[in-house]
């Protein structure tokens, strides 16, 4: 699903820079990756997602290699491929929640908002705790309603490829649980794979491999 070789990149400021020779995810698998804060798992999971480009090296996602597309292009391949839980959760404010989770059908023409995504949209809600808030705007929703918001928006398209930035870190423990079951739920009933990074040590053993990110760091031996 994933496969990245001789990946480097900086950011133009400079001061941080990661390395990552090869990382491969394959198909349905539930990939988690630890490590410190400033490693640069939010950066890789921008990389694969498009919205960071590479200096060097090559990220296939489902046979495209994203860093050969337009802007534009990996706008279109993100929100129909992709779905992707942000750390600040990027929600719109102007819109209720219903909407939020329907986004990715306003931007992405090649997606069709029709019944059926509708319906899926509210089914993920009430699966999630939050059916009974989806006309209320973000600003009247708790962090941890907000994050359920962002999660039903990445599973509303059922993309191949679920990544998650520390989608439980607001939730009590209970709600994380239940978060994971209906995130790897609808990611094995899409065959998707899911790359997540998590500081929820607890939840590790329910992934498939855990993957330490302090091995990018730039300099580093891999
Ligand atoms: P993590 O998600 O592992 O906490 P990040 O990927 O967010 O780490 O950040 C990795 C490093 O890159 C940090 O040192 C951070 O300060 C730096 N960084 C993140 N975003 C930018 C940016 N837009 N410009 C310059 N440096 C950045
Ligand atoms: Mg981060």
């Amino acid at each position: 699903m994933v496969e990245i070789e001789d990946l480097t990149f900086s950011y133009p400021s400079g001061g941080f820079g990661l390395r990552v020779p090869s990382l491969t995810l394959k198909d349905g698998e539930r990939l988690a990756i630890v490590g410190p804060s400033g490693s640069g798992k939010t950066t890789l999971l921008n990389l694969i997602a498009g919205i960071l480009r590479p200096a060097t090296g090559r990220i296939d996602v489902g046979g495209t290699d994203v860093t050969t597309l337009s802007d534009a292009e990996r706008r279109r391949f993100r929100a129909s491929r992709i779905g992707f839980v942000f750390q600040d959760f990027a929600l719109l404010d102007y819109l209720p929640a219903r909407q939020n989770i329907l986004y990715p059908y306003r931007i992405s023409p090649g997606l069709v908002l029709d019944a059926a995504a509708r319906s899926r949209a509210e089914a993920l809600a009430t699966a999630s705790g939050i059916g009974d808030k989806l006309d209320r705007h973000p600003s009247a929703l708790s962090q941890g309603e907000q994050q359920r918001v962002a999660i039903c928006r990445a599973l509303v398209t059922q993309p191949k490829l679920v990544l998650s930035d520390e989608a439980t870190g607001n939730l009590d423990p209970e709600s994380k649980a239940r978060i994971l079951d209906l995130l790897f739920e609808r990611a094995e009933a899409a065959g998707a794979s899911v790359l997540a990074v998590t500081h929820d040590h607890e939840l590790l053993p329910r992934f498939d491999r855990v993957l330490d990110f302090n091995e990018f760091r730039e300099g580093a031996v891999a």
